[in-house]
């Protein structure tokens, strides 16, 4: 099974210029969702994952079922405004725009061992915010798996030092 095969390309959404990765005809193909989260999972499986964290809305398609197959938690990442406790927000850049995220105060316990999963890293933007996030909680960031790495942006810099994997790249 070709896991690239299933990923389509839609050029100039949401903006002129973007070529869009549209992953929901991977997602809906059973064989190739399973396999997706089954390869993310398999490098942090020893690993003793407390937590995946999963940004909105992309992250918890992939971050809940990897978080279920290492018997971990899941903890979303979501827009401003959309948590209902008491939540730090950072703001980033993103591939075409700025943006804000957040996450519960009392999401991540201190010592905890996080996994970030989303579907794509492009400028790195959403993942760094989310990494400090985790590590101003306390967290320990073991690991960050995509789907998706649009290596020619260059996300990986923003990011130095961490463990990535990633499944398909362009
Ligand atoms: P970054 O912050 O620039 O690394 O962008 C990654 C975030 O933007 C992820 O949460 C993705 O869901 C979203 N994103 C950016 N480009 C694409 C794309 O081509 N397809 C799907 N999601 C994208």
């Amino acid at each position: 099974m070709n896991l690239r095969e299933k990923i389509r390309n839609i050029p100039d959404f949401p903006q002129q210029g973007i070529q869009f990765k549209d992953i929901t005809t991977l997602l809906k193909d059973g064989k190739a969702f399973r396999l997706a989260i089954d390869m993310l999972a398999a490098p942090y499986k020893d690993k003793n994952i407390d937590i995946v964290i999963g940004p909105e809305a992309r992250g918890f398609a992939i971050g809940a079922p990897v978080a279920y197959v290492l018997e971990a938690g899941f903890v979303p990442i979501r827009k401003p405004g959309k948590l209902p406790a008491e939540t730090i927000k950072y703001e980033y850049s993103l591939e075409y725009g700025k943006d804000a995220l957040e996450i519960h105060k009392d999401a991540i316990e201190a010592g905890s061992r996080v996994l970030i999963v989303d579907d794509l890293l492009a400028t790195g933007g959403t993942t760094r915010a989310t990494v400090n996030m985790v590590e101003q909680l306390g967290g320990r960031v073991i690991g960050l798996a995509f789907l998706i790495e649009l290596s020619f942006l260059n996300g990986r810099q923003v990011i130095a030092g961490y463990d990535i994997t990633s499944l398909v790249e362009y």
